[in-house]
């Protein structure tokens, strides 16, 4: 049977109380506080976990600095660890907006204060990567491998937002190696991009971000998620990718340890449906972290 990988990441981002009126007009998205945050993170990593798939958490450096201790934990049994950003979440920013707005010294410049950050709080450099709103330009790849990142979940393929300079037609569909120079292509890069993973028979002319693009697994949104699940697993046996890659996102402010609550819901819902789905295609569903199916996708595209 061939395997569909599944993916399941959470951006993690800083509570309210760290962020700036004007960070919180760009992003709502975020806890109250870091016990909200510490319920989401662990009732998350748990639930997936007892259905057999380990979990991907990008952290914004805040919330690496506020649970830097459950963090190793559960790094230590498998969780990949990476970095997210919103740049006017920064504590004291001077950036006022998100990361495809700047140019590459700009991004070198803000990416270097979060990966500080980052390092100050987990005593390691990230090594993966996604922005908030999946906002990226033409330098963003290039300026990552620079910095040391081995891989990153930045895409959302079919995504129109320009007011959050996040503008991804036509990019690649699967895991490939970034391309330094365009973004939405395949590359010759050390450095993995690994595509959410999006449902082209579902179009949305207005998402839940305000985008024009696919349907696509972000967990607490109100979709129909095993009808995603079916047309981005069928897509998978037309195009027989190597890496079918089945991706989820969610926030830490949703609180999967309250098995009452919608996101927990959907979630249950969207494990149920990857086991039905997979058994009616014949394909078999690998929990993978980022960090490991970048390390295969290097290994075979050499
Ligand atoms: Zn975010």
């Amino acid at each position: 049977m061939p395997p569909v990988y599944i993916l399941m990441t959470m951006d993690c981002e800083s509570a309210h109380i760290d962020v700036s009126k004007h960070g919180r007009s760009m992003s709502s998205s975020g806890p109250a506080d870091y016990e909200e945050s510490e319920r989401s993170i662990r009732g998350f990593v748990e639930t997936i976990e007892a259905a057999g798939y380990p979990a991907t958490l990008l952290l914004h450096p805040e919330v690496a600095a506020a649970h830097s201790e459950m963090l190793l934990d559960v790094q230590s049994k498998g969780t990949c660890l990476g970095l997210h950003l919103h740049p006017y979440k920064l504590v004291d920013s001077a950036w006022q907006d998100d990361l495809g707005s700047y140019t590459t010294e700009e991004q070198r410049k803000i990416l270097s204060e979060a990966i500080e950050q980052w390092e100050r709080a987990l005593g390691q450099k990230p090594a993966y990567f996604r922005a908030g709103y999946f906002s990226a330009n033409d330098a963003t790849f290039r300026v990552l491998e620079e910095l040391g990142f081995r891989g990153g979940s930045l895409s959302n393929p079919g995504r129109r937002l320009a007011t959050h300079f996040s503008i991804w037609g036509d990019a690649e569909s699967y895991p490939h190696r970034a391309n330094t120079a365009f973004r939405s292509a395949t590359g010759d890069s050390e450095l993995i991009e690994v595509p959410v993973a999006v449902a082209y028979g579902r179009p949305v002319a207005q998402g839940h971000a305000g985008e024009a693009g696919y349907e696509w697994p972000y967990i607490p949104h109100t979709y129909d998620h095993g009808a995603v699940i079916e047309n981005i697993f069928s897509r998978f046996i037309e195009d027989q990718p190597r890496f079918g890659t089945y991706v989820t996102d969610t926030h830490n402010d949703h609180d999967y340890s309250d098995p009452t609550a919608n996101a927990s819901r959907n979630l249950r819902g969207i494990l149920a449906a990857i086991e039905s789905v997979s058994a009616s295609l014949d394909l078999e569903p690998v929990g993978i972290t980022l960090d490991a199916l970048c390390d295969q996708v290097r290994e075979e595209t050499k």
